[in-house]
C-alpha cells in the first residue's frame, strides 16, 4: 500500500488512480513485467501484452490531463515513457530474456564481452556469414536466411524450457546465441534493400 499524494488516503501499489479522490497516482512499479501486469516470465503471448499495453495507455494519455493539476501531467508522462519502454522490452524475444536475467540476478555481461568464451557461438555465426556470401543466386541466400530463422525459433523454444527450469546459465548462452541469430536475418535484410 502507499499514500495518495493529493489526498493522503491509501492506494494500492499498482493502482494507477487514488479510490477516494481520483487522483492519477506516480509510477510505482519497479519492473516492465508488473508494468504491463504479467508475470515476470520469459513465455508470454505478446498479442495479449500489446492489448494490455493498449488498454494502459489510454487510461494514463497524458492528454486527458492537459487540464488537470501539474503533479499528473507530470505522472501521465512518466507512466507513457514507463510503458512504451515496457512493451519494446518485452515484445523482443531476445530484449525480454536479456531483462529477465538481469532480473534473476544473472545479467549479461556488456556488448562484446560474451564472444571472448563463447567460440562456439561466434564461429557459427561466422559460417552462417560465409554460406550467405557464397550463395550463388537469391533462392540460395533466401535459404540461408530461413534457416537462420528456424534455427532462432528453436533457440526461443528452448530459452522457455530453460527459464521455466530456472536454469539460468543456460538461459544466458541461449539468449547469446539468439542475439546472433536476430542479428544476422536483421544484417542480411539491411543488405538486400535496394
Ligand atoms: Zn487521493
Amino acid at each position: 500500500m502507499a499514500a495518495c499524494w493529493s489526498c493522503s488516503g491509501t492506494v494500492d501499489r499498482d493502482g494507477l488512480f487514488c479510490e477516494s479522490c481520483g487522483a492519477l497516482q506516480p509510477p510505482r512499479l519497479a519492473d516492465h513485467f508488473a508494468r504491463l501486469g504479467v508475470p515476470a516470465a520469459f513465455d508470454i503471448a505478446v498479442p495479449a501484452l500489446e492489448r494490455r499495453y493498449f488498454e494502459l495507455q489510454r487510461r494514463i494519455h497524458p492528454d486527458r490531463f492537459a487540464a488537470r493539476l501539474p503533479n499528473e501531467r507530470e505522472y501521465s508522462q512518466q507512466h507513457a515513457a514507463n510503458l512504451n519502454d515496457a512493451l519494446q522490452t518485452l515484445k523482443s524475444p531476445v530484449r525480454r530474456a536479456e531483462y529477465l536475467l538481469a532480473l534473476k540476478g544473472r545479467p549479461m555481461r556488456g556488448s562484446g564481452q560474451e564472444t571472448v568464451d563463447d567460440e562456439e557461438i561466434l564461429v557459427h555465426a561466422m559460417e552462417m556469414r560465409e554460406a550467405l556470401a557464397e550463395a550463388a543466386t537469391p533462392a540460395a541466400a533466401d535459404a540461408v536466411v530461413a534457416d537462420a530463422r528456424g534455427q532462432a525459433e528453436r533457440v526461443t523454444k528452448e530459452l522457455v524450457t530453460a527459464f521455466a527450469a530456472n536454469d539460468l546459465a543456460g538461459a544466458a548462452r541461449l539468449t547469446l546465441r539468439l542475439k546472433y541469430l536476430d542479428k544476422f536475418v536483421e544484417d542480411a535484410r539491411e543488405r538486400r534493400r535496394p
